[in-house]
Order: C-alpha cells, then structure tokens, then sequence
C-alpha cells in the first residue's frame, strides 16, 4: 500500500528531525502538501500516519495534509493552467507539449515545534524546511 510506506517515511523524517531538535522540543503539527497527481490519497495517509503514531513520542502530533492541484505549462503558448483531472495536452491550444510544473510531488511543507516551557519565546521561524518525500 502507498500511502503506508509513505507513513513510514513520513515517521522516519520526523524521527531525525525530532533527534536534532533534541529532548524538551515537541514537533506539534506537520503540515504536508500533497499533489493531486501522486495517486495518495490524503484521508488514507491520515489513517496510516494515525495507526503508525500510536504508542509513539509522535502520538500527540498532528498531521495535516494539504493538497496541490496539478499544474501543467504549454510550451507552444506558455500558458499556464490548474487541472482538475491529469491530462497532458494544453487546453488552450491543444498542443501536447506541455510540462508538469506541479501536482506530482509530496512535501512537508513546514513542521511546527513546541518550544518546552521557554520565556518570551512563542513559535520560532527556522524551524520550516522542505523536503521531499518518495522516489522522485
Ligand atoms: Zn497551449
């Protein structure tokens, strides 16, 4: 099942992530973005992220799945156009040189921490970074 090892994945990253955060810091959310042309289905991910969090540091962890349209480019009138439906010929001109420009991929989009008990300090801005997950 994709969307299992796709957990799996997922768990894993936020496994070194947490490991360089070191103790005291909790990773509150995860906000993933999801393109409409991976063939994940985000309420499955959901439950797999669900099922693999139990009885682990990440069980109070939210994830949140957000997902991307897909995006193609027209290379004979450059348009660019939001698809529904994956479709590879553009629907201006109806050329079928067109390139993929989202929609494809899975990224965490940014990983929101807890900061442990510290004064003065509220959510903290460097801790977003972008990864993406699956053999691309
Ligand atoms: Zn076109």
């Amino acid at each position: 099942m994709h969307e299992l090892s796709m957990a799996q994945d997922l768990l894993k990253i936020l496994g070194e992530y947490q490991e360089e955060l070191g103790s005291g810091r909790q990773i509150k959310e995860v906000h993933l973005k999801v393109g409409k042309f991976t063939s994940v289905v985000p309420e499955t991910l959901g439950f797999c992220y669900e099922l693999l969090v139990q009885n682990t540091s990440f069980a109070g962890t939210r994830l949140i799945i957000e997902e991307i349209p897909l995006v193609i480019r027209c290379r004979r009138c450059l348009r660019q156009k939001n698809l529904e439906t994956p479709r590879f010929h553009c629907p201006d001109c109806s050329s079928e040189d067109v390139e993929m420009v989202a929609g494809g991929e899975m990224i965490i989009d940014f990983i929101q921490v807890e900061e442990a008990e510290k004064e003065g300090m509220t959510q903290d801005e460097d801790n977003s970074f972008k990864t993406a997950l699956g053999g691309q």
